[in-house]
């Protein structure tokens, strides 16, 4: 849809052999019959076009080649639930001063600290004492900003926040909640998320705001962006333009057709939602490329979050990251390098976490780390590192290095690769959880059936100090730092408020962890030794020492790299008993010991040996 208040014209891509292409206009969402409909004309290969006179605006409107109506892919105005699309002056929903909004800098992606947020768990507990609970504006109210700040993160990834299926927006007074992960509009903002769902406008105006505050407070937006599968294929968008182009076929796997990735369906289903788009059919292709570019030039996103990135091509993912380039090469792009179940190309060409190193300026999710700290994926009651387990320590110092070559990692002792698969650290994300699994708390309790709390407390402290002292990029999810739990439901993707939403009275149950948390992130951003950005800088610069089982020590040269501490030396201790290090010669000020962090120093030490505490983290820093 391309308005201006003489004319608006219509395009769409069709099959050329279709009979007919229309657009029906309505003088609103839940008109019965449309005041006027056009028949589109075939303008080239696929490419069909038609033009309605006099003013449009606050009509809405649906294409139809004959397998019934949809908003088409590229709405970029919707009615309420996304049926129709709607003809809007996009300019009319600019805040005031977005000309002059600006994206925060970044040197490189290692410099971001991420926090992944759902608008309804971030605001919707009334300890939240939000004005919008639950809503894009949540995070344009100063006590909200002022919240981020204070914690210090600088990029949130909100989760699906374009327009997705599953809330119903014409009942927004009755309890409702999803994830979000059903695609229904890829540009345009969910409904739900605004003030009103029924106002086409609303959320285009809102989103922005938000994105406006986020900047002004010195935080990006990192856009969560879910390409691989649609909410269903009949009813999609691609499927009723453009049958059976946009989705790969069932037939095209190698296996039998049936096998179980595809339940005996005719399509193929690496996402695990019956469904897997195909990004190397050139129509896709492009649509992903403009869906990406829309949402920086006209919500200014900052970064995008792909899920099952494994699914796409990784010839896609580059021409994106290219584009990309030629606007700002700081936009970040990273993902999620696998898929639910085998994708129906072959493998080698899909963007699988393997293969990041032959995507420059992408980067992926490790598992390895998350993993090896807290235990698999795949199961919610097996321990790992922090249970005090040995054997896990070479998959850690993997994810320390940021996913790169090191001399000082053993390969054949990382759980899942025996190749390092990033070419810079800051293509590796580094996270001990996210949404998709139990918060960190649940985590420890199921996985260490006798835990007690301040045991938990110590290792949750001890986790994070392992992610925030990673080269790669940190990932911390939304309320883990006020130990956030979901009462150990692990999927929880429509589960209630009641065990989704962040308990903001935590914060003055457990100051402590807050503060910790507060001090991990001030440390890195305050020491580019952390976070030094290029893969020949940390193999020069990061060493790890000897030491016992369940101790994992390194030091790093910030002088190299222009850091006030001239060294650092991390020591991580999982054992329930303290550890007795070795460390190189020097006058140090101990910032990190025993679940406290003082930036300043809590003492002094020129002692070759030191000794840490059960269960915790020590970090030296020698300024001279
Ligand atoms: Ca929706």
């Amino acid at each position: 849809m391309d308005y201006n208040p003489s004319r608006t014209m219509f395009t769409l891509n069709a099959p050329s052999t279709a009979k007919e292409v229309k657009v029906r206009l309505y003088d609103s969402c839940s008109a019965s019959r449309p005041s006027q409909t056009i028949s589109l004309k075939r303008i080239g290969v696929n490419r069909w076009a038609g033009t309605a006179r006099g003013d449009m605006n606050g009509k809405y409107y649906t294409f139809d080649m004959g397998r019934g109506e949809c908003p088409g892919p590229f709405a970029k105005a919707v009615g309420v639930n996304g049926k129709r699309a709607a003809v809007i002056d996009l300019k009319t929903t600019d805040p005031d001063g977005w000309a002059d909004d600006v994206r925060p800098s970044i040197a490189t992606p290692s410099d971001l600290v991420v926090y992944e947020m759902h608008h309804r768990d971030f605001s919707i507990h009334p300890s939240s004492k939000s004005q919008y609970p639950g809503k894009f504006l949540a995070l344009t109210e100063p006590r909200n900003l002022w919240y981020l700040n204070t914690l210090g993160i600088n990029a949130v990834q909100i989760m699906p926040s374009f327009d997705y299926a599953t809330v119903d927006e014409s009942h927004l007074e009755e309890p409702q909640y999803n994830w979000g992960y059903d695609p229904l509009n890829y540009n345009v903002p969910e409904g739900s998320y605004s003030t009103d769902a029924t106002d086409p406008a609303t959320r285009i105006r809102e989103f922005k705001l938000m994105v406006q505050a986020l900047h002004s407070a010195g935080i990006r937006v990192i856009l969560d962006v879910v390409y691989n599968h649609c909410m269903n294929i009949e009813q999609s968008n691609f499927q009723l333009t453009f049958p059976d182009y946009y989705f790969r076929m069932a037939s095209h796997l190698k296996g039998a057709p049936g096998d179980a990735s595809t339940k005996g369906g005719r399509y193929a289903n690496a996402s695990g939602c019956d469904n897997e788009t195909a990004s190397e059919q050139p129509l896709m292709r492009e649509f992903m490329l403009e869906s990406v570019r829309y949402w920086v030039e006209e919500y200014h996103i900052d970064g995008f979050r792909f899920d099952l990135m494994g699914i796409h091509d990784m010839e896609t993912m580059r021409q994106i990251r290219s584009m990309l380039d030629s606007i700002d090469p700081s936009i970040t792009i990273y993902g999620e390098g696998w898929a639910a179940n085998p994708p129906a190309i072959d493998n080698d060409i899909c963007a699988m976490k393997a293969s990041t190193y032959k995507m420059k300026g992408i980067g992926a999710f490790a598992d390895e780390m998350r993993d090896a700290i807290r235990g698999p994926f795949a199961d919610d009651t097996k321990p790992a590192y922090l249970a005090g387990m040995a054997g896990h320590e070479e998959s850690i110092k993997f994810g320390l290095v940021g996913g790169i070559r090191h001399d000082g990692v053993d390969m054949n002792k990382v759980n899942y690769s025996k190749v390092a698969w990033a070419a810079e650290p800051s293509q590796h994300v580094s996270y001990v959880s996210c949404h998709d699994d139990m918060s960190l708390v649940d985590r420890l309790r199921a996985s260490i059936p006798d835990i007690k709390d301040d045991e938990l407390i110590r290792l949750d402290k001890l986790a994070q100090t392992l992610v925030f002292t990673s080269q790669g990029i940190p990932f911390l999810w939304a309320g883990e730092e006020v130990l956030r739990d979901k009462k150990g439901v692990r999927n929880s993707y429509n589960s209630p408020d009641s065990i989704n939403q962040i308990d903001w009275n935590n914060l003055q149950k457990h100051p402590d962890v807050f503060m910790y948390y507060k001090g991990l992130i001030e440390m890195r951003r305050n020491h580019k030794a952390f976070r030094m950005g290029s893969a020949e800088l940390v193999r020069r610069n990061m060493q790890f020492l000897p030491t016992p089982d369940c101790v994992i020590a390194f030091t790093l040269n910030g002088e190299a790299v222009g850091d006030s501490w001239k060294r650092i030396v991390c020591i991580m201790n999982s054992n329930r008993k303290a550890a007795t290090i070795t460390i190189p010669e020097g006058r140090y000020t101990i910032v990190c010991r025993n679940g406290m962090i003082n930036l300043q120093g809590f003492a002094h030490t020129s002692r070759s040996k030191v000794r840490v505490a059960a269960q915790s983290a020590m970090i030296l820093a020698s300024i001279v």
